[in-house]
Parts: structure tokens; sequence; C-alpha cells
């Protein structure tokens, strides 16, 4: 992915970005041996070689963790309450690593972490529209009319939903739907069922844009594989 090179210079702990800035522009920076010396360029630290006075710069390794998270774990750094937090469960890694949103601290399943702002931001920006699929299981029955309230969107406090994909998988006292949004407001699955007089009892992520959970035991953290680095990029 292409950054502006004084960022790519500062996260690789070269000097602050202002400092990076002096250094371009003074004419210390070469990019596949070639002196750059404006701002704006941009540069794919996985595949160039910056160097700085001839250094070689070592860019800082982009870490992206996929957590099946447990319930009972807020998704923050730390707990004022002092509850347990997803960090906890996470493996002793150099890179500093956040989560790329939230899950409540009632709901399970896929959750990524990464060192990566740049990709953080656009994963969560409305305008990719990335898609999150829940397993829900509720108490009632997803009838037809909110099954199709559903997919034509629930008006809620902060305005109306949009269009959801719902599939019922169980249908009885309690039932069990996967339901797809693109949207990420503040437990917008539990608000839309509650809305509809379904309480949620288990709210599982299943998969997050291209990434799915697949087989992984609550608690258990992978690294990403090669082909969904390249489908998040
Ligand atoms: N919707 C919710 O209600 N809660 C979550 O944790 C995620 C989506």
């Amino acid at each position: 992915m292409e950054e502006r090179l004084q960022k790519v210079l500062a996260h690789a702990g070269v000097a602050s970005r202002r400092k990076c800035e002096t250094l371009i522009v003074e004419g210390h920076v070469t990019v596949d041996g070639v002196k750059i010396t404006e701002l704006g360029h941009k540069v794919d630290a996985a595949k160039q070689v910056i160097a700085v006075d001839g250094q070689p710069v070592q860019a800082e390794r982009k870490v992206i963790l996929l957590l099946n998270k447990p319930t009972a774990h807020v998704t923050t750094v730390s707990d004022p309450e002092g509850r347990r937090t997803v960090m906890s469960l996470l493996p002793d890694v150099a890179e500093r690593l956040y989560p790329v949103g939230r899950l409540d601290y009632d709901t399970s399943g896929l959750l990524l972490f990464t060192n990566d702002g740049t990709l953080t931001e656009r994963l969560l920006h409305p305008s990719y529209d990335i898609e999150k699929v829940y397993r829900v299981t509720v108490i009632g029955q997803v009838d037809k009319e909110a099954r199709r309230m559903l997919a034509e969107g629930i008006e809620l406090e902060d305005g109306v939903t949009a269009p959801a994909q719902v599939e019922v998988l169980k249908q009885g006292e309690e039932s069990v739907v996967h339901i797809a949004i693109h949207e990420g407001r503040n437990r917008q699955v539990r608000r839309m069922f509650e809305k509809l007089h379904l309480p949620v009892k288990r709210l599982k992520r299943i998969a997050f844009g291209p990434i799915a959970l697949g087989h992984m035991k609550t608690g258990d953290w992978r690294l990403l594989e090669p082909s969904e680095w390249k489908a998040l990029y």
C-alpha cells in the first residue's frame, strides 16, 4: 500500500514526522536509489527500498491478527471498571496492536487487530462499505414481516438502518439468523432486533469484509493468511 514518504520514515522510527520532512527536503532520502525531495511523494514500503544518507530504512513490520473474541471481554486497551480486555488474549508482539472497531462486552467472534493505522481508518470508514456478518440467536420467531423490515431498514434513534441481508437458519422459540450489515453503529444489531421485539440472546461476528472466522476456538488468535492480506489491501 502506498503512503507518504515522511509517514513511512516516521513510522520506521527514523525521526519525528517534521524532522523526516526536513530530511526529505534537504535531499537525504532516496527511494530505489533516486533522490526524492518533494513531500507529497508516495511509496510502497513493502516493495521499495528507502534509504536515508545511503542507509536502508527498515519499515515497521505490519501485523494483522484475528481474534475469536470470547464474551465478557471489553474491546479497549484498558478498562476503568477493571473488566477483562481483549488485549489480555493477544500474543506478546513488539508491535503496538489496536482493535479494528469494536465488539460489545457480550458479543463474541471475529475481531481484527493491526498496527497499520491507515488500514484501520480505511476499514472503518463508511465509504468503504465493509460488510459484517453476524450469527444472531434471538428469543422468538423471525417472521416474514421482521425479515422484510430488516431488509428494508429499521428506524433507530440514530436514523434508519441501511438494508440488511438476512438468512434464517433455525426458526423456533429461539431462532438463529445470519445478518449482513454494512454499517457499524453502536450496538446496532442488538438494537435492530430489539426494535422487532426479538431480544438477542447470543451475538457472534462470523465475517468482516473478505475475512471469515472459520473454525477457531473461542479466545484463540491467528495471523492472517497472505491471501487474506491481499483481499484487505
Ligand atoms: N452489533 C451489536 O449490537 N453489537 C456488536 O458487538 C456488534 C454489532
